[in-house]
């Protein structure tokens, strides 16, 4: 199976994201929009995998930070040959990034072959936008804040042509 770790965000980040959306959409952005449901944050992608069960026993075992706040950032954009992806930013903020590097270290170190890429917390809001840049830029995302409380191990699947990310085992933080 397709795993990733990521974070689940509130509703209400969810739900005001899928209005921007809409808005981009009414103002003629065409691509492949991320279903509100699935509005996410990747801290480290798996990959295929037999199973999920060794991840979740380093999760169980992870030494990991109190809970922090997380906050949006401006949006920005991955250029890409078939149409770029548009996502929301996300603070880098310290404790963001010690989460993320330190998850990471343990699945290397466990043996986990992980992609070399660096880190770039952010929200995919679309993918294959051949849509002007000047769009995304004039999109008025608010400023989003929550507290993360724990960390999820997801499966990525396609349920009926549908791509999922199923909450498979949470993570509290400390
Ligand atoms: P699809 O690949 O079907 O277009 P998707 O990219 O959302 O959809 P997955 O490829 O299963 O689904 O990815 C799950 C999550 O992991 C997404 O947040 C995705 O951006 C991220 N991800 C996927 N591949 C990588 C990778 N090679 N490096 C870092 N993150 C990745
Ligand atoms: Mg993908």
């Amino acid at each position: 199976m397709r795993l990733f770790v990521g974070l689940q965000l509130p509703a209400r980040w969810r739900e005001a994201m899928a209005g921007e959306l809409a808005a981009l959409g009414a103002r003629g952005v065409r691509g492949r929009f991320t279903r509100p449901d699935n509005l996410h944050l990747t801290l480290v992608f798996l990959g295929e995998l037999p199973s999920p069960q060794p991840v979740q026993a380093l999760l169980e075992e992870l030494a990991c930070p109190p809970p922090f706040p997380l906050r949006t950032a401006p949006p920005g954009r991955f250029r890409r040959k078939g149409g770029d992806v548009w996502w929301l930013g996300v603070e880098r903020s310290p404790q963001l990034l010690e989460l993320q590097a330190g998850l990471e270290r343990a699945l290397r170190q466990a043996g986990f072959p992980l992609e070399a890429r660096p880190y770039t917390p952010h929200i995919t809001l679309a993918r294959q936008v051949k849509s002007p840049p000047d769009l995304l830029d004039g999109a008025a995302f608010p400023a989003l804040e929550t507290t993360v409380r724990r960390i999820t191990l997801f499966s990525s699947q396609r349920v009926e042509g549908v791509l999922r990310y199923l909450p498979l085992y949470h993570k509290p933080l400390a």
